[in-house]
């Protein structure tokens, strides 16, 4: 495999304008920044994405998100945040180390939702949400 690039971000291996880290988790900003402000946090141990990552250290993640997201009105000015994870190169994941974006929002920049809403069938809503159901009461 080659060098992860994050792996060596969260070693210090390469530099990276660095929010907050400790032993587990690290935040650091994106150079490619959707807003003003974007900000990119991993786990230090190397984790692909959603489907490999270990619980706790997931939880890390979050609570290092949440930390972060919550001073940003006061630091940044922004009125919102989004968050922002892609899992799986279907999904647009690029960098395959985990990372969850948070990218503040300040009202006038030119971003579009992924997605539109569009009703879905009742049947197909009833028959996915049925078939997640039973997985996991089996998990
Ligand atoms: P993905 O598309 O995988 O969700 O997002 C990868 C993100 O990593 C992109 O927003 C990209 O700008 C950012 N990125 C890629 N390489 C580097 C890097 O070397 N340093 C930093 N700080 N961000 C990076
Ligand atoms: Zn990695």
């Amino acid at each position: 495999m080659d060098k992860c690039i994050f792996c060596e971000i969260a070693r210090h291996n390469i530099p990276a304008d660095i929010v907050s880290e400790n032993d587990d988790v690290m935040a650091f900003a994106d150079i490619n920044p959707a807003t003003k402000g974007h900000i990119l946090v991993i786990p230090k141990p190397h984790s692909t994405n959603l489907f490999d990552i270990e619980e706790a250290l997931f939880v890390k993640v979050l609570c290092l998100v949440r930390r972060i997201a919550r001073v940003m009105p006061e630091v940044l000015g922004c009125s919102g945040v989004n968050l922002f994870h892609s899992a799986g190169e279907t999904a647009w994941q690029e960098v395959m180390h985990f990372h969850l974006h948070i990218v503040p929002r300040y009202g006038k920049e030119e971003l579009r939702r992924p997605f539109a809403p569009v009703p879905a069938k009742e049947a197909e809503l009833k028959e996915t949400a049925s078939a997640l159901a039973q997985k996991l009461t089996n998990k």
